[in-house]
C-alpha cells in the first residue's frame, strides 16, 4: 500500500478475544502496510466492559505479535467530546430528544396502520414519535433527524474495498429515511452511541482506512453521514469476512472454545493462529 494507511483495531472489552478478533486485528495490521496500526478501546458500555478483559486483549494481541503506539485511546475518556458533537447537532436542528422506551417503540410499530417495520442497522426503524415534540435533551436519548440530515448533505458516497461489497456506494435520502431512519446518537445510559464515537475517534486518530467485519457494513452509510454533518473526513472502508465456527455460525464473545487464550493454553503458537486464519 503506497505510503501506508492508518488503520485501527477497536475492540470492546466485554469478553475474551477469539479467533474472529485475531483475524480483524491481523487484517488491520496487514492493511496498514508501512503506515500505522492503532488499538482503540471502545468501552462506552460501562456495564459490560471490564478492566480484566482490556488487559487480556492487550496480552493476546502482544502474544500475536501486534504492536501499537501508547497511550491508546479509550472512549470512556472522551464522553465530553461526544456530548459536544451531540449538542452541535441539536443546535443545528439535525437531532432531537426522544423519551420513548423500547416498549413505546414496539407499540407504535405494531399499530395496524404501520405495516411491517423496516429493520435497519440498529433494529426496527424508529417511527418518529418524538420528532418535533421539543423534549428536554437532558433527560432523553438523542436521535438524528434523518430527513433533515440528508437534506443538509445530499446523497452520500463512499469507497469500499472488501470482498463482499467492493466498489463505490451511493446512498440517497429516500433510502436512508426508509431503511435507517432516526438512529440514536446518544443513549441515555451511555451518553453517546457506537456510531457517534466511532466517527469522531476515527477522525481524531487520523484513521485513513477503516477495516472491520462485514457485519458492520450496513452501519457505514450512517458513519459517512455523520462525517459530513460534523465536517470530518471520510476514510476508505474495508469490511472483511467473518470467521465462523464449524457450523457456519459467526463467533461471538461467549464462544469460549475459540478464545485465543484457550489456543495459547493448549500450546498453539502465534504462527499457528496466523496460518489457521490464512495469513
Ligand atoms: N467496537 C466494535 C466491535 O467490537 C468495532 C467497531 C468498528 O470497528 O467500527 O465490534
Amino acid at each position: 500500500m503506497a505510503g501506508g494507511a492508518v488503520t485501527r483495531f477497536a475492540p470492546s472489552p466485554t469478553g475474551p478475544l477469539h479467533l474472529g478478533h485475531a483475524y480483524a486485528a491481523l487484517v488491520a495490521q496487514q492493511r496498514a502496510g508501512d503506515g500505522r496500526f492503532l488499538l482503540r478501546i471502545e468501552d462506552i458500555d460501562r456495564a459490560r466492559c471490564r478492566a480484566e478483559y482490556e488487559q487480556a486483549i492487550r496480552d493476546d494481541l502482544h502474544w500475536l505479535g501486534l504492536r501499537w503506539p501508547e497511550p491508546v485511546l479509550r472512549q470512556s475518556d472522551r464522553l465530553n467530546i461526544y456530548a459536544q458533537a451531540t449538542d452541535k447537532l441539536l443546535e443545528s436542528g439535525l437531532a432531537y430528544a426522544c423519551v420513548c422506551t423500547r416498549g413505546d417503540i414496539r407499540a407504535a410499530l405494531s399499530a395496524p396502520q404501520e405495516g411491517d417495520p423496516a429493520i435497519g442497522p440498529d433494529g426496527p426503524v424508529y417511527p418518529g414519535t418524538c420528532r418535533g415534540r421539543g423534549h428536554d435533551p437532558a433527560q432523553a436519548a438523542i436521535r438524528l433527524d434523518m430527513r433533515a440530515a440528508m437534506a443538509r448533505t445530499g446523497p452520500l458516497r463512499f469507497d469500499e474495498t472488501g470482498p463482499r461489497h467492493g466498489g463505490t456506494h451511493l446512498r440517497r435520502a429516500a433510502e436512508m429515511i426508509e431503511t435507517v431512519g432516526d438512529i440514536v446518537l446518544s443513549r441515555r445510559d451511555f451518553g453517546t452511541s457506537y456510531h457517534l464515537s466511532v466517527v469522531i475517534d476515527d477522525a481524531a486518530q487520523g484513521v485513513t482506512e477503516v477495516t472491520r467485519g462485514e457485519d458492520l457494513f450496513a452501519a457505514t452509510a450512517i458513519h459517512v453521514l455523520l462525517q459530513r454533518l460534523l465536517g470530518l473526513p471520510t476514510p476508505a472502508y474495508h469490511h472483511h469476512r467473518l470467521i465462523r465456527d464449524d457450523q457456519g455460525k459467526r463467533l461471538a464473545k461467549r464462544d469460549d472454545a475459540r478464545a485465543l487464550a484457550k489456543y495459547r493454553a493448549e500450546g498453539a503458537t502465534p504462527q499457528d493462529i496466523r496460518s489457521l486464519l490464512g495469513f
